[in-house]
């Protein structure tokens, strides 16, 4: 009897029969303990009894049949050609077998060897052949005799074979079981989860074919299990470190700016406002992300809860991923304040309608200051110099600070800072979390994070787990959906060609540049070639340029010019991925779009069709691989980003998906989280559970052990005290 635990200390090469020697492939794969060898489950079950006799075997279909080999040779008629011939037979007949330039049979099949032959067989003159099948080796002789009618196949790891692994399996299984189960047994049968040592038993040596599922599932709910514990652990730590304090939400400011937009909130904006608000109210701080399409009005949210905190005397950060976002953050807010008479003095009165008499300069009134490595500016002081504004910041003359996520690395000192937005959760990590802490004189500000990425729910319960989830799914009325084509390269002109009639019709457009990996530089040259070939290609309109390698102020001016509608085509790199707001554009020229990511994709579209006129996209793009083609599809296909990540995680695997690899989801080894959501809501309100009632786990010693034992020292931290 040993515990999971133990057995993620013991070494494979403990397993008697393996050794050092044969237990070095295995290493090398990463399969150190025993504990991870009994995670290599089996790729597929061959069932013995309903394998055709080889008397009855039909002809010319896919077929698998089981039998032995009982003579093999290997000829070489030419230089180049060898041909290995073998007979097979069960108890009933036997059969002839022949590969072409696969001699490796000769040595891998033996005679004796039992195996399963998967191909068609054919009838020549009287005489069954199969040609070139695939084969499983079941076991040698002495291995098939004990193994029984459903014969499991494991994955190859380097040189050990199928059946070596297993009898490996074997021979750890019998020493370990029976495992203990450290599972509460409430919350299995709630389920109808089986133990954990059944799971190991079946998973690995099913009596029969209906004992894989269950012991699959209790399998994968463990990995979960494991999983989210760590998450509910570290969320609780995070909210036990803290300290928050309760803002006390008026709605004399945020109430007062919502009656003032031009339009009503969405129901999905009013939701997920009221679950901020709640955050807000209590002691602990919040730690919420904020998921809508582009377009989605996650904005207008995002500064409401920021005059929710005004309203109680602290301050507010709007953090954007770049400085040309940051100033358009500034300008977006700056004008939605000034619609809803939030403005000082200098901007109260849009278009002299004479507000200023009906509210004189003693209405409430909110400051906003911009502060980035090239721009400082204030509502309340058009003048504001760089030091005044930072002096103002730091004694809370500044209600609502925008910027760079720079903000929190340099030395701006804050007043009161109560309530953090973060524009794009992609770039801001957990070490920005910590620095904003410190920001906040070791008070933490409540936290928003935005981000136009749809991440499925699955995805964003296991990377995000420490997160609160809030997500904006209803699109505010009007919009048309972007209309997505793909052209292949000889059809470009098309695609120029539209371009040239949205702009006749007095519509502006983009056009992003193929994507250079790792390369600004090899990126930004491409894009200044393409700007020089697209400026004589439409000689008639104005092509504006803008790429990463541009300074600051260099991109802040030719986006002023685009959005002053001075520029008709912008051909731009990936800069313009996140954010950009031109309700003018309408048409986007994605060029080899086959280089893209699908997320990535659907965020560049994102940037049309913002505003009354319906948006068009082209995507140029001759794909090499499937995969490509897929992605392209998928775009056509829809318009909705959920979908399309959804689709981007079955594309690509779970394995790969955007920083993954410090998240936990790659310790997970038969858990699919597309496939087994149930399984991982399930573990995750059960994980959550359990450290609500024991926050440190220690009336579940076992379970702390376990976790610990298999996610390793990441989670280390979450045990100290
Ligand atoms: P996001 O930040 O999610 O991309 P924004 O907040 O920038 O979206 O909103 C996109 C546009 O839609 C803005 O011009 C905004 O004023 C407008 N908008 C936001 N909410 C609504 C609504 N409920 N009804 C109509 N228009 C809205
Ligand atoms: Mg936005």
């Amino acid at each position: 009897m040993a515990t999971l635990t133990r057995l993620a200390e013991v070494p494979v090469s403990e397993i008697k029969w393996l050794g050092p020697k044969n237990s070095a492939p295995l290493v090398k794969a990463g399969i150190t303990t025993v504990a991870d060898l009994l995670h290599h489950v089996p790729r597929t079950y061959i069932d013995r009894s309903d394998k055709p006799r080889l008397d009855r075997v039909p002809l010319d279909t896919e077929v698998t049949i089981i039998a032995e080999i009982k003579k093999i040779n290997t000829r070489r008629p030419k230089k180049k050609l060898s041909i290995t011939e073998a007979v097979i037979s069960d108890e009933t007949a036997s059969l002839d077998v022949i590969w072409f330039n696969q001699a490796f049979r000769q040595k891998s099949l033996p005679v004796g060897t039992e195996a399963a032959f998967s191909g068609k067989v054919t009838s020549r003159n009287g005489k069954l052949q199969m040609s070139t099948p695939v084969v499983e080796v079941l076991g040698d002789d002495e291995e098939s005799i004990v193994t029984g009618r459903i014969v499991p196949v494991h994955p190859q790891v380097g040189s050990l074979k199928p059946w070596a692994i297993l009898r490996a399996v074997r021979i750890a299984l019998n020493r370990s079981r029976p495992i203990p189960d450290p599972v509460p047994a409430e919350m299995l049968t709630r389920k109808g989860l089986i133990s954990r040592d059944q799971a190991f038993g079946d998973i690995h040596f099913p009596e029969s074919l209906d004992r894989v599922d269950p012991a699959r599932d209790r399998l994968v709910y463990d990995e979960f299990f494991r999983l989210e514990l760590s998450l509910a652990l570290q969320k609780r730590r995070q909210m036990d470190d803290a300290t928050g304090f309760a803002h006390t939400p008026t709605a004399e400011l945020a109430g007062r700016f919502v009656a003032g937009l031009p339009y009503e909130l969405t129901g999905a904006q009013r939701r997920v406002l009221e679950e901020i608000d709640q955050d807000l109210r209590e002691p602990h701080p919040m730690h919420r992300l904020l998921q809508g399409e582009v377009g989605s009005g996650k904005t207008v949210v995002a500064v409401a809860a920021l005059l929710s905190g005004v309203e109680g005397g602290w301050q507010g950060a709007l953090m954007a991923p770049t400085e040309v976002l940051a100033v358009q953050h500034y300008l977006g807010v700056t004008g939605l304040l000034a619609q809803a008479e939030l403005s000082p003095e200098p901007f109260a009165a849009p278009s002299g309608l004479g507000m200023d008499s009906l509210f004189g300069s003693d209405g409430p009134a909110v400051h906003i200051g911009i502060l980035t490595g090239g721009t400082a500016a204030a509502n309340y002081r058009p003048d504001i110099s760089r030091a005044d504004l930072i002096a103002d910041i730091a004694s809370g003359q500044v209600d609502i600070l925008v910027g760079t996520h720079a903000l929190i690395q340099e030395g701006v000192e804050f007043h009161k800072l109560g309530v953090a937005v973060v524009d794009e959760q992609h770039r801001f990590g957990v070490s920005q979390r910590v620095m904003l802490k410190e920001k906040a004189d070791a008070i933490d500000p409540d936290l928003l994070i935005m981000t136009a990425t749809p991440i499925p729910r699955t995805l964003s319960m296991t990377l995000y787990g420490d997160l609160d989830v809030s997500i904006i799914d209803e699109m505010p009325p009007g919009r048309t959906p972007v209309e997505t084509k793909v052209l292949s390269r000889l059809e470009e002109a098309l695609a120029w060609k539209r371009i040239g009639e949205e702009v006749g019709a007095g519509r502006q457009a983009f056009v992003v540049c193929p994507l250079v990996e790792d390369s600004p530089k090899i990126e930004a040259a491409s894009a200044t070639a393409e700007h020089d070939r697209l400026s004589g290609l439409m000689p008639e309109l104005r092509v504006g340029l803008i790429h990463g390698q541009l300074r600051p102020v260099e991109k802040e001016a030719v986006m002023s010019e685009f959005r002053a509608g001075e520029i008709d085509v912008l051909v731009a790199t990936t800069v313009i991925e996140v954010g950009i707001d031109i309700p003018n554009a309408t048409v986007m020229v994605i060029e080899d779009a086959d280089r893209f990511g699908l997320s990535q994709l659907h965020q560049l579209r994102g940037r049309v069709g913002r505003g009354r006129y319906p948006g068009m996209c082209l995507l140029i793009a001759d794909p090499a691989t499937e995969d490509a083609e897929e992605r392209l599809a998928a775009m056509a296909a829809t318009n909705d980003g959920f979908v399309l990540a959804q689709e981007d995680l079955r594309i690509r695997g779970q394995g790969t998906v955007f920083g993954v690899r410090q998240s936990g989801v790659a310790d997970l080894k038969l858990a699919n989280i597309l496939r087994d959501v149930d399984l991982l809501t399930a573990a995750r309100n059960d994980a959550f559970g359990i450290v609500d009632q024991d926050p440190g786990l220690t009336n579940h010693p076992e379970l702390a052990e376990e976790v610990r034992a298999m996610l390793g020292e990441s989670v280390e931290w979450l045990f100290k005290s």
